[in-house]
């Protein structure tokens, strides 16, 4: 018999995609014991070099602004994107493993299968684990678990109530819900790679792969980009099965599928796919759903619409509601229901924890959702920032001695505080830290810029439907915006504008006016004057709409400043009925400010925010100013500090998937003085060859009536930009 190895730990994740490791991360940083158990050879779960799903998240590939993850997934794509020029998916799983192995209070159990939970009480005392590769069978205690391996064995095996199949319409009055409720899921998925071998090659189907004779077989599935495995996505099978108890039917079945989708791209008709050659058939199906399991709250449809603000918010989603019809690549419908949100819609807390076993929380895809919700919610991004609160979340239930509903019913704040402090972003929450010091400073700068919207169109786009464009204001008063518009009429037409608030940079959704105008555009290209004349608040967004007008067409460019955002009615969803309202798109309608707009002064460091939201939250010093520049904390008294936390700008419109190299916006030289009461400044940190958004810098401690941050250089951008300062005696 085989002798049994006791661990213990005070927090124990099961599972190693993005959101156990980061809730393993999480945990471990802030100084609980933590084991992280996967029963893979490698981290990253569907993301890993053995599915090769792409990160997203959001910000939708980069189609939403101000949106993409931060915290510790910004940390982990930020390394890949930096030593991985290829997005190679083995250095991915190194980069993962690397960062656990890296964490002091962090065990790293590979090839390790969590199982058979023993519960008392209402509580997980331990759970079994079982490790292949060495015949190690562990038994894991912990005061607080978290089941984030996408089915949840464990959760399942202790009894946690959890949810499978589609709720019917009724139930939450989801209108993306069949009627009458079922079993069904979303399908699995076998990813493959072909390679360019640059001579023609053969392919020769086995007798077994289904066939798919023509390019009618596979409606809607594009196909001719055959080089990039993502783009098969649509490869999925499963739905109408039991995605978990019949999982090795259900990839034989793929495989076959996968051998029938190559057989047609190289022998049924022209995909230009004659030089290439089979690199890679994946083995593992890629997993979309499977259990939910049941919390306290369930997230639903109209919760991600309406873009619900949580008062237990801990994190956020982004996505389209995206959902596939279970019968997936046997489905004559499209391969994926699309709705597009209006914003970030929060996850409240009480989503990520059991309703029923106590010391029991989750992590991905298995939160508690309706299956519309996971529609936008299982993106892996969205999933790691749930795993970083989840494992923040453990650490305070170790700390405090109590469980997860303890922790949400007495100390939610807390948990969020500690969420923003680590860089995480929670919509509408602010940092009140009151340990931070630098909410206590005065902040004064060396410049900083005026909001410059671009001057030159790269296009005009005609007013042929309603078109937006939002800016933040930085005075009480807006006497006027002046729009680039083309006529190309002989005669005068005549244009309609209005003015309204929104409640974040991007939000288009306000039907209420501040103002309409109306006004002539001559013949030709011209400013126009839109007068308002109207006292707005300033910090603020703001937006205006011009309504459809024949012949009339506003300049447009890619280029988009910091704080603005462009939107015009578009439609939001592809399927019956359809439904329209004005949405965010990349890009800039040429517009002017009288009087202009200083939206990024020094005092955005300390507004408690790190991104752009209602504020553009960053200082951005003037570019026509030399290098160095810099941003200055006094007090009134000297404080004694040794720990200043710095938030860089790294881009956030830019999805780091796939985007290689270090963005140029973020500072890279840059020294911490500090003034002490000799009234001599003193240097305490200097950093070369910065990449990383968030900078942690610890020194001895210092009483100080001040604190410059003095950036040398920045990675190409002509400004310093900084999110948040934070400091601490700690
Ligand atoms: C084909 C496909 C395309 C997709 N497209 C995208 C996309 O473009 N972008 C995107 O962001 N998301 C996409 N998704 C969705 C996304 O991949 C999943 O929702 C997400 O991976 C769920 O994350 P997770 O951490 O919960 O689970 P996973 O990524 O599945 O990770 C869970 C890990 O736990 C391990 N595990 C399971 N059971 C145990 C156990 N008992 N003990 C120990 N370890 C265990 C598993 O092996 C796995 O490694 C796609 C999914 C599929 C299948």
């Amino acid at each position: 018999m085989r002798k049994i190895i006791t661990q213990k730990y005070e927090v124990v994740v099961v599972g190693g995609g993005l959101a156990g490791v980061c809730a393993a991360i999480a945990s471990a940083r802030l100084g609980a014991k933590t084991a992280l158990i996967q029963d893979r050879p490698v981290l990253g779960g569907n993301s890993s070099s053995e599915i090769r799903v792409p990160v997203g998240g959001a910000c939708h590939g980069g189609e939403y602004r101000y949106s993409r993850e931060t915290g510790i997934i910004d940390e982990l794509l930020t390394e890949n994107a930096k030593r991985n020029p290829t997005n190679c998916r083995s250095l991915w799983d190194h980069v993962l493993w690397e960062a656990c192995k890296r964490e002091p209070n962090l065990d790293l159990y590979l090839n390790t299968v969590g199982k058979s939970p023993h519960v008392e009480n209402g509580f997980i005392k331990w759970i079994i684990g079982e490790q292949i590769t060495t015949e190690k069978v562990f038994r894991f205690h912990a005061l607080i678990f978290i089941d984030a391996s996408g089915d949840g064995r464990v959760a399942y095996e202790a009894g946690a109530e959890y949810r499978k199949g589609r709720e019917g319409r009724s139930e939450f009055g989801e209108s993306m819900a069949p009627e009458k409720p079922d079993s069904y899921t979303m399908g699995n998925t076998i990813t493959f790679l072909l390679k360019n071998v640059g001579k023609p090659v053969r392919f020769e189907a086995p007798d077994w792969a289904y066939k798919f004779l023509s390019d009618n077989d596979l409606p809607y599935r594009a196909h001719a980009h055959f080089y990039r495995n993502e783009t098969f996505w649509w490869i999925e099978y499963g739905g109408v099965k039991d995605t978990i108890a019949d999982a090795e039917e259900i990839r034989d079945e793929l495989i076959k599928i996968v051998y029938g989708v190559i057989d047609h791209i190289k022998n049924r008709g022209d995909h230009g796919a004659e030089t290439y050659a089979v690199d890679w058939i994946g083995v593992i199906p890629g997993k979309r759903e499977s259990r939910r399991f049941t919390g306290d709250y369930v997230l639903t449809q109209n919760d991600v619409v309406s873009l619900r603000q949580f008062s237990d918010a801990i994190a956020y989603t982004g996505w389209p509601i995206d959902i596939h019809p279970p019968e997936g690549i046997w489905s004559r419908e499209k391969p994926a229901l699309m709705l597009h949100l209006m914003g970030r819609p929060t996850i409240p807390f009480r989503c990520i924890y059991s309703k029923n076993i106590k010391n029991l929380m989750f992590a991905g895809r298995n939160i508690s959702v309706t299956h519309v919700a996971l529609g936008t919610t299982r993106l892996m991004a969205t999933c790691a920032i749930i795993g970083q609160a989840a494992g923040t979340a453990a650490y305070l239930c170790v700390k405090y001695g109590i469980t997860p509903r303890e922790l949400y019913q007495k100390r939610i704040k807390e948990l969020q505080q500690l969420l923003l402090k680590q860089d995480c972003y929670i919509p509408g929450i602010k940092n009140e830290d009151e340990k931070d010091l630098a909410l206590k400073a005065k902040v004064k700068a060396s410049s900083q810029a005026t909001l410059e919207p671009p001057e030159k169109p790269t296009k005009y786009e005609p007013l042929d439907r309603v078109r937006a464009q939002s800016f933040v204001v930085s005075e009480e008063l807006l006497e006027a915006v002046y729009v680039l518009l083309r006529n190309s009429d002989s005669s005068p037409k005549s244009i309609v504008a209005h003015l309204r608030k929104g409640e974040f940079i991007d939000d288009f959704r306000s039907k209420e006016d501040i103002k309409v105008v109306e006004t002539e555009v001559p013949p030709g290209e011209n400013w126009v004057e839109l007068f308002f004349e109207v006292e707005l608040e300033p910090n603020n967004p703001y937006w205006i709409m011009l309504e459809p007008s024949e012949s009339v067409s506003w300049a447009f460019s890619r280029e988009e400043p910091l704080g603005t955002q462009a939107g015009a009615w578009n439609r939001l969803n592809n399927f019956d009925p359809l439904v329209y309202a004005i949405k965010r798109h990349r890009g800039t309608y040429l517009f002017k400010l009288k009087p202009e707009s200083k939206p990024y002064g020094p005092e955005q460091v300390i507004s408690g925010q790190a991104r752009p939201e209602r504020a553009t939250n960053i200082w951005i010093s003037d570019p026509s100013e030399k290098f160095p520049q810099w941003i200055e904390l006094t007090w009134n008294q000297p404080v004694e500090f040794n720990t200043v936390y710095l938030t860089f700008d790294n881009n956030l419109d830019r999805p780091l998937w796939g985007y290689y190299g270090v963005a140029p916006e973020l500072v890279k030289d840059y020294r911490l003085l500090v003034k002490k009461e000799n009234r001599e400044w003193e240097e305490v940190t200097y950093v070369k060859n910065n990449y990383k958004r968030r900078r942690i810098h610890r020194f001895k401690r210092v009483r100080a009536e001040a604190l410059r941050l003095e950036v040398l250089s920045t990675n190409g951008d002509r400004s310093a930009r900084v999110y948040e300062i934070r400091v601490y005696n700690e």
